[in-house]
């Protein structure tokens, strides 16, 4: 574990009382299910109270709280500024536990070792009360932002984000758009990237696609002892495997290939010629990452086949057989692209194929205007960093799963995905896992990371 660079921002005694307070925040069980019905809203009231009594009651703050799902706070700016306004996105969901599964309880928050246990504890409780933190922080200093700070917190981001896009609507009616939005995304890494000895903060400058396919076939069914030469659930296991097999729609975003322009120099030869030439190793790059499935993911559309069904008895044919593949869509595919591809595929299989709810799927989110100022915020980030951890760089990134801030790409210029903890690889995999937990250092750091932001805000001109 890489200590902390010591920048701390409190005495021992005020960590103490602000990580009293993030725990009892992880204790507040708000589980998210498909289901709205299953979910314990009033574990969601709660959330919200708690949150407005420990950092909500100063007059220049305003908070509206639409529903037990929704959380919009505006931080008040100093009158006559013409700074446009930013916007700061957490969730306070959490995925389901398995209780059995856990050492310490998920909603126990014990403090074990330097580690806080608990579900929620990475993903993401902790941007969300790093955020408020960082508002106390700031209020208790006396600082007034030098443009309007708002938050917009979600209660369902896990399942179906219907607060995100409610909260979306909620400042496009009143025409509030945002300088820069800043949502959980990337990370600081350490261990994670082979060949890079240092940490290093990934920014989400893109982020990928999601959609599910759904593979179907029909047939007659019938009694399982004359089949016909072909089931309907054989019919679709081939097609699955026609498409795990098939080649992969395969590019070099921008956003992959700025990671690569940013981070080059940090790499030891030949790594590092390889990427700051891609004119010339291009190939050569794109065969390295294809050889890893996690570097694999960088530059194409993913294929994993998750689920399947047929029959619900051993002895009668299916009448009907299903399948399932998430797709993950690299920015230049998009969902209508990949079914046209898909259909192409399958034609004269027998099978069929389609989106398994519209509603849910969305195609990547990116842009490919380089020219404008689009990382400019970067080096705001590294500044606030500055003391925390001893990063290699602040770089550009394509996050390879999807956020909430998708639904607010209209409402700003620039959408960033990052997350300023300090996670090695195994730290990496307790997220949505059992056993989450987040070390009290990272608490520190994400605490005083966006303190630092704050005041970068307040001091602007
Ligand atoms: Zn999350």
């Amino acid at each position: 574990m890489i200590p902390l660079s010591q920048k701390d921002l409190g005495s021992d005694h005020e960590w103490e009382d602000s990580l009293r307070r993030f725990r009892q925040f992880l204790q507040i069980p708000t589980v998210s299910y498909q289901n709205r019905d299953d979910m314990e809203e009033g574990a969601f009231l709660l959330f919200q109270n708690t949150l407005k009594e420990h950092y909500l009651n100063s007059p220049d703050v305003d908070c509206f709280f639409p529903d037990p799902y929704q959380i919009i706070i505006h931080w008040k700016s100093s009158s006559g500024n013409t700074n446009k306004p930013i916007l700061l996105l957490a969730h306070y969901d959490v995925v389901p536990v398995k209780e059995e599964l856990w050492i310490h309880k998920p909603f126990g928050a014990d403090l074990v070792e330097g580690y806080i246990w608990g579900r929620g504890s990475i993903d993401t409780k902790i941007t969300l009360i790093g955020l408020m933190e960082a508002l106390k922080n700031s209020q208790e200093n006396g600082l007034t932002p030098n443009r309007d700070v708002w938050f917009a917190f979600a209660g369902d981001e896990e399942t179906k984000s219907i607060a995100a896009k409610s909260m979306a609507a909620w400042f496009k009616k009143r025409n509030i758009y945002f300088e820069w939005i800043l949502d959980e995304g990337g990370a600081i890494v350490h261990d994670v990237i082979p060949g890079l000895s240092e940490p290093l903060a990934l920014v989400g400058v893109a982020e990928k696609g999601n959609v599910n396919w759904l593979i179907t076939s029909e047939s007659k069914g019938g009694h399982s002892s004359s089949p016909p030469p072909e089931s309907a659930l054989g019919q679709v296991s081939k097609a699955l495997s026609l498409l795990e097999k098939k080649k992969r729609y395969t590019k070099l975003p921008f956003a992959v290939r700025d990671f690569f322009y940013y981070s080059s120099s940090l790499f030891p030869f030949p790594q590092n010629v390889i990427m700051a030439n891609l004119w010339l190793f291009q190939p050569l790059l794109v065969k390295i990452l294809k050889s890893r499935p996690l570097t694999a993911a960088q530059i194409q559309s993913t294929i994993a086949v998750t689920m399947s069904g047929g029959s619900s008895v051993p002895n009668v044919l299916p009448t009907r057989a299903w399948g399932i593949i998430n797709s993950r869509l690299l920015p230049g595919d998009t969902i209508n692209k990949g079914l046209a591809r898909y259909r192409k595929i399958l034609k004269d299989t027998g099978v069929y194929i389609d989106i398994q709810d519209p509603e849910e799927g969305c195609d990547p989110v990116y842009s490919d205007d380089r020219n404008g100022p689009a990382y400019k915020e970067l080096e705001l980030f590294h500044r606030s960093l500055e003391g925390l951890v001893d990063a290699a760089g602040v770089v550009p990134y394509l996050n390879m799963t999807t956020t909430d801030s998708k639904y607010y790409k209209d409402l700003g210029d620039r959408v960033y995905r990052f997350s300023p903890y300090l996670l090695s690889s195994e730290e990496l995999d307790l997220m949505h896992a059992p056993n989450e937990r987040l070390s009290v250092d990272n608490y520190k750091r994400v605490v005083s990371f966006y303190t630092h932001l704050l005041q970068e805000i307040c001091h602007e001109t």
